[in-house]
């Protein structure tokens, strides 16, 4: 590896606030990032796994090979108890293909109604993945955060079913906490941090 070229690092998402959250954990360790919306060659993966980890190793296989760089993906959702684990690995299309998150969170508060606030306990899990520019899979790691659904929406931050979700401690939903308590706590946070130092390790010369 040449010491004066940094070698690139593409975060493997094309949503702006995860790629956000997700840079702002990196910017400390002077890795020179991109995301896939600077690549015309970045590929649409189908997320056909049924665990976290599935998808986010297809999401991170496919487009290391198609860009030919060293690419973190992730996987992540919403994990609800009551209604089974939904919606799961289809957080982003709980309420079909293309839907937005309100039609998510709309549906998601349609399926709670009779669900008293003491059982509707849910976590946020993340499972991100570390591939080399070959497709093979250098590092994995995961991160959760565990909350409660509330009853109507609190707050503008975030994004997805972040103004629902009640982090205890805080007695505040991630709509309403700042995005530096969300990153210190979140799943993605949690996540990313412990996959840093084995992405220094493989990137730094
Ligand atoms: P993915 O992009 O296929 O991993 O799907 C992620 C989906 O899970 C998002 O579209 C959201 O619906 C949900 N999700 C994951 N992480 C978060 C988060 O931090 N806040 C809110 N929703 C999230």
């Amino acid at each position: 590896m040449n010491s004066s070229l940094p070698t690139t690092l593409v975060i493997g998402t094309t949503n702006l606030a995860k790629q956000q959250e997700i840079s702002v954990l990196l910017d400390p360790y002077k890795i020179k990032c991109k995301s896939l919306r600077d690549f015309t060659s970045a590929v649409s993966v189908a997320e056909t796994g049924s665990t976290f980890a599935e998808n986010a190793a297809l999401k991170a296989v496919q487009q290391a090979q198609a860009l030919n760089h060293w690419v973190l993906a992730e996987d992540s959702g919403l994990v609800v108890d009551a209604i089974e684990g939904s919606p799961g690995v289809y957080s982003a299309r709980f309420a079909g293909p293309q839907a937005t998150d309100a039609e998510n969170n709309t549906l998601l508060i349609e399926r709670l109604a009779q669900t008293p606030h003491a059982r509707r306990i849910a976590y946020y899990a993340c499972h991100a993945t570390l591939a080399a520019p070959d497709g093979t899979i250098q590092a994995t790691a995961d991160g959760r955060c565990y909350g409660h659904i509330a009853k109507s929406a609190r707050g503008k931050s975030g994004f997805g079913y972040d103004p629902y979700f009640i982090i205890s401690e805080y007695h505040q939903t991630f709509g309403e906490l700042s995005q530096a308590v969300k990153s210190l706590i979140s799943h993605r946070g949690r996540a990313i941090r412990s996959i840093i130092p084995m992405i220094v390790k493989s990137l730094t010369p």
